[in-house]
């Protein structure tokens, strides 16, 4: 084996991820506790990090249009998770909306503002007044739509002002642990060096986002691998949910760009072949602005009822021509860029061609309400990992159950990122030396690494990236069966035994080796997909997005728990459950909260 020279660094608080819950983590940190040390690692600059593609918004019941209560987005967000989402994590986050919402603004976020100058909300999918009775809620804050670009610039400026020390272009390879299984930093690789650096922490932060590259057609970044996630079942540690993949219901048909719900917010709506608004079959009242999975398995119904679009009746379309061109120009410029630029079509007269696509990875790493990453011990019982919290889309906190509602996605991240960068500084005694960690530790993460770069089969990574791609859009689809899901696992297993025995990479070299990038990439995608198809198999119900042909009503008598799965290092999963946490308690008051499971409908 090749002789790595290994750079060790310290610091109190370590954040792996540099997006919008990453970011927000460590400026929390430091305003926290001005005297730790904080560092964030993160393989692109981290301006580029996919929360810049984020389009329609943030929510909070801040009321500037209408009414609201932080209450009623607590029960839409419940209702939207079908039940899966952990009502005290859901509580907390939008009790804390509308402060998370002023702070950003504080930061100098642009927000694009109403006629009296008040931050402007949007309507959103899955959004209600009154617990569903009250008609359609404006909770979606809004920077046009180019919120994400917004927030994640507003982000770093602010991170500027403290002193985080930032590691950019570097791949984090693996966590560390001591022999008592607490996490003690992470094993990087430098990019641009190629030196392999160990960067130790008293607390881990991991926010290395969701892992949407998983599938062929996706509105995620290609450096969206989930790499933090695989870095957990590499430990030995489980992931959770993994099954609920969300399809957005409109991506641009052939290049699987997003075109936001935000278009839908401001009144746009889906036709078919026939020129009909076919949601009035669907889901009657909220029509277009009904959770996305439904719309998306409504698309996919009317396609197969041979009432697409276009030649080949294979998509929809999204109209927005009956809008002004005041609405488009202010609030969507984008979306007329988007459509004009990989679509040639011309939104003030032309309707833009989409078919659902994979957008967000509700599963994740399974944590307590602190963040702190946990896992489940052969007789059942829950465990905190000591050091090592999860945050972002990464993270399975769980807010979003079996289905995320547009515009929490961004929520999720600062609430959770402030409250975990404060609960890492909380915990740091200053002066505390760091444990020493024996070279046997750190050898068979450099092993691992090594083999990889060495592979010299006949098979380039990015050959069997896509057929893992083709394998999970074919068979964890929109709809799912019991064949298609025992199928899907045996063609990954094919899959696990070419990354073991015919990988190749062809670059030597130690700098900028594109070619380990995905090597690596594809070795953290392949470990997640296993989970994702064993949980989905396992998971006999239709929950969220989560559609199970073969199975398609909720059965919470069965199936109310979260999905627990680990994967070894040959692929061979186990799969476990943990409960759903169904009571809450409101904050301030310290009355009890929750709102038990309900029929769902739109
Ligand atoms: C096109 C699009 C539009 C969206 N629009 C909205 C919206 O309008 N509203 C909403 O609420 N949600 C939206 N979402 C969802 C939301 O944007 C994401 O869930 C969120 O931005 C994820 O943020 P994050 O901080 O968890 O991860 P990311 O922003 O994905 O950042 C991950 C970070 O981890 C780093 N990283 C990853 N792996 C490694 C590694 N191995 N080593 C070192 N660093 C690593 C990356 O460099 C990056 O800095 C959208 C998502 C997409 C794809």
């Amino acid at each position: 084996m090749t002789t790595y020279k290994l750079i060790t660094h310290y610091h109190d608080v370590l954040i792996v991820g540099g997006g919008g819950a990453g970011l927000r983590a460590a400026a929390a940190a430091c305003e926290r506790d001005p005297d730790i040390t904080v560092a964030c690692v993160s393989k692109v600059p981290v301006t580029r990090s996919h929360t810049v593609a984020a389009q329609g918004g943030i929510n909070a019941a801040l009321g500037n249009r209408i009414p609201d209560d932080w209450r009623w987005h607590m029960y839409d967000t419940i209702r939207g998770s079908d039940w899966l989402g952990d009502q005290d994590a859901i509580a907390f986050m939008c009790e804390k909306a509308p402060e998370a919402i002023a702070e950003l603004e504080h930061m100098g976020m642009p927000f694009t503002r109403d006629d009296s100058g008040q931050i402007y909300q949007r309507a959103y999918g899955g959004q209600s007044s009154d617990y569903g009775k009250g008609g359609t809620a404006y909770r979606a804050c809004a920077v046009a739509d180019r919120t994400g670009h917004s927030l994640l610039h507003t982000l770093y400026t602010h991170s500027m002002r403290h002193d985080v020390e930032f590691f950019i272009e570097y791949m984090a390879l693996d966590l560390i642990f001591d022999d008592e299984n607490i996490c003690r930093g992470m094993l990087a690789w430098e990019l641009e060096t190629g030196e392999l650096h160990c960067f130790r922490a008293h607390q881990t932060i991991i926010a290395t986002g969701g892992f949407g590259q998983a599938y062929a057609s996706t509105t995620a970044s290609s450096i969206c691998t989930g790499d933090g996630n695989a870095m957990i079942l590499r430990a030995g540690l489980p992931l959770q949910d993994m099954e609920f993949i969300q399809f957005h219901p409109t991506g641009l048909y052939n290049s699987g760009i997003l075109i936001t719900e935000g278009a839908r917010g401001e009144g746009a709506f889906l036709l078919n072949g026939d020129g009909e608004r076919f949601m009035s079959t669907y889901a009657p009242s909220s029509m277009e602005l009904a959770s996305r999975d439904v719309i998306s398995r409504s698309m996919i119904q009317e396609i197969m009822a041979g009432r697409g679009c276009g030649p080949k009746k294979d998509h929809l379309y999204l109209s927005l021509a009956h809008l002004s061109r005041d609405v488009i120009d202010s609030k969507l410029p984008s979306i007329k860029d988007i459509a004009q630029t990989f679509a040639q079509v011309d939104i003030y007269t032309q309707p833009i061609p989409v078919v659902p696509t994979v957008h967000y990875t509700m599963g994740g790493i399974p944590t307590n309400m602190q963040s702190q990453v946990v896992t489940i011990d052969s007789k059942g019982s829950e465990r905190i990992i000591e050091g090592l919290l999860a945050i972002g889309e990464a993270s399975c906190t769980s807010v979003h159950g079996a289905n995320r509602l547009g515009c929490n996605g961004l929520l999720e991240l600062i609430v959770f990122g402030k409250a975990a960068g404060e609960f890492a500084a909380d915990s740091i005694v200053h002066g505390a030396s760091h444990k020493v960690i024996s070279s046997e530790l750190l050898e068979p993460l450099i092993t691992r690494f090594d083999d990889l770069r060495t592979a010299r089969g006949n098979m380039r990574p990015n050959k069997i990236r896509k057929s893992l791609q083709n394998v999970m859009q074919a068979n964890a689809s929109i709809f799912r069966t019991n064949d298609l899901l025992f199928n899907g696992q045996k063609e990954l297993r094919t899959l696990w035994g070419m990354m073991q025995h015919e990988l190749h990479v062809a670059d030597t070299s130690l700098i900028w080796n594109n070619d380990l990038i995905e090597a690596l990439e594809t070795d953290n995608l392949l470990r997640q997909a296993s989970s994702a198809m064993t949980s989905a198999y396992e998971r006999c119900e239709s929950r969220g997005a989560h559609w199970r042909q073969d199975f398609p009503t909720r059965d919470d008598a069965g199936c109310l728990a979260h999905s627990v799965c680990f994967v070894d290092d040959h692929g061979n999963t186990r799969f476990t459950i943990r409960p759903v946490r169904l009571h809450a308690e409101d904050m301030l008051t310290r009355t009890p909260i929750s709102f038990p499971p309900e029929e769902r409908a739109y």
